[in-house]
């Protein structure tokens, strides 16, 4: 069925100081089935992260409407998205268990179940080992994997990943490629990943959704008709 769903949504960007608006995205007819993997692709600009931020409930769409299981969003990161950007978001001055674990004690979750899960989300990520370090102390590709066990620990049904590889090299980059394909498979939840990198896109999304220059919209959506079994 549908997980969530962008009907007529538009972002504009109010004009100020002198300064005219910008019309950055839209208007955009997108449903996202759940459990499949979309990579949304596009020039740099034309309102990748705009896109996502809708879906997030990071910002509201000027016209039209975003949908989650059918419900509005309502201008706050709904229940069961979790999201995950370029730029390495760890806590430098936790280590990664207490980076991963952070965010169930935010909600008070006992010790005894977050110890589980943060070791689950550890061993998929393949950071066993490395509990007691520091992001300082890691490559750039873990600490992206330290952000990605993070946000599979609250559980998302729908993941949001916004360039998660972009920082890192090639090598690394086919390697999380892997890791998130694993992940997805594990987890079942419905994956929308931004990339400028149609290589990246195509080998790993059921599904591609390319976009025009700004401002956005979709031009097509293209099954890529990977077998997942
Ligand atoms: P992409 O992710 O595809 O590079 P973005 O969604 O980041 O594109 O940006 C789309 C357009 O909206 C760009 O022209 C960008 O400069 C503009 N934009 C993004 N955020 C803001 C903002 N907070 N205020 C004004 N313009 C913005
Ligand atoms: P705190 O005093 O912050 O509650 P703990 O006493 O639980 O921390 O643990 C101290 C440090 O040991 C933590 O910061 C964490 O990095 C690490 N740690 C805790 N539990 C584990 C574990 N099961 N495996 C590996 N490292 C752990």
């Amino acid at each position: 069925g549908t997980h969530c769903e962008l009907r007529g949504a538009t972002r504009v960007y109010p004009g100020s100081a002198g300064r005219p608006a910008l019309h950055a995205l839209g208007p955009i007819d997108l449903e996202l089935e759940a459990g499949r993997f979309y990579a949304v692709v596009g020039p740099s600009g034309c309102g990748k992260s705009t896109l996502l931020e809708l879906l997030a409930g990071l910002a509201s769409p000027s016209e039209g409407e975003v949908f989650i299981n059918g419900q509005p969003i309502e201008g706050n990161v709904a229940d069961g998205v979790g999201v995950v950007f370029q730029d390495d978001a760890s806590f430098p001055w936790l280590t990664v268990w207490d980076n991963i674990a952070f965010g169930l004690r935010q909600k008070g979750v006992s010790e005894n179940i977050i110890s589980e899960k943060v070791k689950g989300a550890t061993k998929l990520m393949g950071l066993t080992g490395f509990e007691s370090a520091y992001p300082a102390q890691l490559s750039g590709g873990m600490r992206q994997r330290v952000c990605i066990a993070r946000t599979l620990m609250m559980e998302p049904k729908l993941i949001l990943l916004d360039e998660p590889f972009g920082a890192l090299d090639q090598q690394t980059r086919l390697l999380m490629g892997d890791e998130l394909l694993n992940l997805w498979r594990e987890t079942g939840a419905t994956v929308l990943l931004i990339t400028h990198a149609l290589d990246e896109a195509a080998m790993l999304a059921d599904v591609v959704c390319v976009m025009s220059a700004r401002p956005g919209v979709l031009l097509d959506v293209v099954e890529t008709g990977w077998p997942r079994d």
